[in-house]
């Protein structure tokens, strides 16, 4: 067979095997050629997954001859998940994040999906199993993550859902479309919150590098809470070490990207792939390197 990932054709039609892509502008350094690249490699599958930079203008007529250029279908990143949304079909989950990051074709149509929400809570049920049974759950941020965390811990039935941003009206306009179990909270309310918290979910750029650190007293936690990291760049944020340093649960934020990739690879190529220490070991170590 092949050795796709050392091909890296320009045009999938080069390959004559199902290939899918991902669209962004500028087309940044992604992980998501080296995890599915694994994938197609363990699984025995012959396939390809490349990188098209597309710009804003070009992104329409990309995506409507998208099958016609050989592709099964695309992951979409920064700047066009909004337009990727209504170019397709949208799930659910696509319409209540308000944005789409999968496509692929189904019956005849474009669907597309979300897949930072079952990347998420999937992250969650491996790292944490039982993390769902708690009562109430506080997430950090509001912005298009946060959108992801909400719509998936509402669609588990977590019963309350703290949402604390620095900019409260993007809280409150958050939690007005999610429903009753949200409820946006001042950012000088967090310590008052994290007593009753049974999940935290940083999904704010704090403790990013180059960003300012998170500052939050994880003492506060109950000592079943887990703490979820979204921010993988470090891998061990100062919220995670803090978490771990107290004996809690956590969830990173390289799991996640790991286990929203799952579905896109199952919807393009036809088999469930599973996130193994391998993967992550050889994502860790890209991330490790740049
Ligand atoms: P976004 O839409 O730009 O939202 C950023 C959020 O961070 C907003 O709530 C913003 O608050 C808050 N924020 C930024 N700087 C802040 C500061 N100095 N103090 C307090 N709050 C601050 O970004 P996003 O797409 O949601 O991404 C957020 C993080 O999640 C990034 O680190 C991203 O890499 C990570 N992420 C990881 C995954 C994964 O698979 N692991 C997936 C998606 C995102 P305001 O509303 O007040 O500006």
């Amino acid at each position: 067979m092949a050795d796709l990932t050392a091909m890296k054709p320009e045009s999938p039609s080069l390959t004559k095997v199902p290939a899918a892509c991902l669209i962004g502008w500028p087309a940044a350094h992604s992980r998501s050629p080296l995890i599915h690249h694994y994938w197609l490699r363990t699984l025995g599958i012959e396939g390809g997954y490349v990188i098209e930079a597309v710009p804003p203008d070009e992104f329409g007529d990309f995506v409507l001859r998208l099958s016609l250029r050989g592709f099964v279908g695309a992951n979409v990143t920064i700047p066009h998940k909004e337009r990727a949304l209504a170019l397709s079909v949208p799930d659910d989950r696509a319409r209540a994040v308000g944005a789409a990051n999968t496509l692929w074709f189904e019956d005849g149509e474009l669907r597309s999906t979300n897949t930072d929400v079952e990347g998420f809570i999937n992250n969650l049920d491996a790292s944490a199993p039982g993390w769902d049974k708690v009562d109430e759950a506080l997430v950090l941020g509001a912005g298009g993550s946060a959108r992801a965390v909400v719509f998936g811990l509402v669609e588990r039935g977590i019963k309350r859902v703290h949402l604390v941003n620095r900019t409260m009206e993007r809280a409150e306009v958050l939690a007005e479309q999610f429903g009753r179990s949200v409820h946006p909270v001042a950012w000088e309310a967090v310590a008052g919150l994290l007593p009753q918290a049974g999940l935290l979910a940083n999904t704010t750029s704090l403790g990013m590098h180059g960003q300012p650190a998170l500052e939050l007293d994880v003492g506060l936690l109950p000592q079943h809470a887990v703490v979820a990291d979204l921010v993988y760049v470090p891998l061990e944020t100062p919220l995670l070490r803090a978490a771990m340093a107290r004996g809690l649960k956590t969830a990173d934020g390289l799991g996640m990207l790991l286990h929203q990739a799952v579905r896109g690879f199952e919807l393009w190529f036809g088999q469930r792939p599973q996130v193994t220490p391998e993967l992550r070991a050889l994502v860790e170590a890209d991330l490790t390197r740049a």
